[in-house]
């Protein structure tokens, strides 16, 4: 398995239908990152059994309370359960302001050291990067300042076919050559092993995107383009899409035509509004324009691996 993502809450505003706010969990070979922090989060992480200690990472979308009221009960949970490891919290510019604020007035001084980066509004950039993965930040177009999240792992290396290592005796410096795709010379400059004989193309680079709330903006296709799993807001049916305008938000058929345009394999709605008490015509929407589609619902794994 290689990225899981579970989704905690996905409803835009307010908790309704049983719907709690926007929050997920993305677990990149045992990196987890918490990708929003509505109100209650921390209740959903402990019904799910998510130890509070595996989340290193926390992203913010934006300043909207949906998205963040539930960050400074989480931290102060993660405080008192006596955490020591740093924290990298990632989001939008005003949040360091915020937590710190929080914090002074409660005279807490908390037992671990909080990394904040906050995004360049209206710009792409990396914001995290790790030796085998990059997230990069989506501007999208809401009331506020708001980036979505790009996880990309980068590519990796080539595979030895089996049993060729035992069978020509290929030392360690060789071994790793190869596995960068270089040819082997012997000492006279002639070759010896030919890369293309002995290996075979490297495991797939897998990729999820998040796309917060955001009216639909399809400049963000190159960004997204052709990732394994994408989530975008779809808080109205189209019959709303003047209201879904006004209000800086995304329609099931926008967030499908995206989606499409993208080349995405997966598309996943949230961000429901609460007129919605069953988010089914969402999905019906979505699936006239884009059949690979889903909700987001309390509790569902998306996985995306090897096979
Ligand atoms: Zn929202
Ligand atoms: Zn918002």
């Amino acid at each position: 398995m290689s990225f899981k993502l579970l989704i905690l809450g996905s409803n835009s505003a307010a908790f309704a239908h049983r719907r709690h706010h926007t929050s997920q969990l993305l677990n990149i070979r045992d990196h987890h990152f918490l990708i929003d922090c509505g109100e209650g989060t921390q209740l959903l992480l402990k019904k799910y059994q998510i130890r509070l200690s595996r989340i290193d990472h926390i992203l913010i979308s934006h300043l909207h309370g949906d998205h963040y009221f539930g960050l400074i009960g989480l931290l102060s949970t993660m405080h008192l359960f006596g955490r020591t490891k740093d924290m990298l919290l990632i989001g939008p510019p005003g949040l360091k302001e915020i937590i710190s604020t929080q914090l002074r007035y409660s005279e807490t001084s908390l037992k671990f050291k909080i990394n904040f980066k906050e995004f360049t509004p209206d710009i792409s950039e990396i914001i995290y990067d790790h030796s085998k993965y990059r997230v990069i930040t989506i501007p999208m177009d809401h009331q506020v300042p708001c980036s979505g999240y790009l996880f990309r792992e980068k590519p990796k290396k080539r595979r030895i076919k089996k049993g060729m290592v035992e069978k020509l005796k290929i030392s360690k410096p060789e071994i790793i050559a190869l596995k960068e795709g270089k040819d082997i010379s012997d000492n006279h400059g002639n070759i010896k092993y030919e890369n293309k004989k002995l290996t075979e193309n490297p495991n797939p680079s897998f990729s999820y995107a998040y796309c917060a709330d955001s009216k639909v903006k399809p400049e963000l296709a190159e960004i997204v383009k052709g990732v394994d799993l994408m989530y975008h807001e779809a808080t109205f049916t189209n019959d709303m899409k003047n209201r879904a305008t006004s209000t800086y938000h995304s329609t099931a058929m926008q967030a499908a035509e995206f989606a499409k345009l993208s080349k995405v394999k997966k598309l996943i709605l949230g961000h429901f509004s609460v007129r919605y008490k069953e988010p089914d015509p969402i999905l019906e929407e979505a699936q006239t324009i884009f059949d690979n589609s889903a909700l987001a619902i309390e509790g569902t794994n998306f996985i995306i691996d090897e096979k």
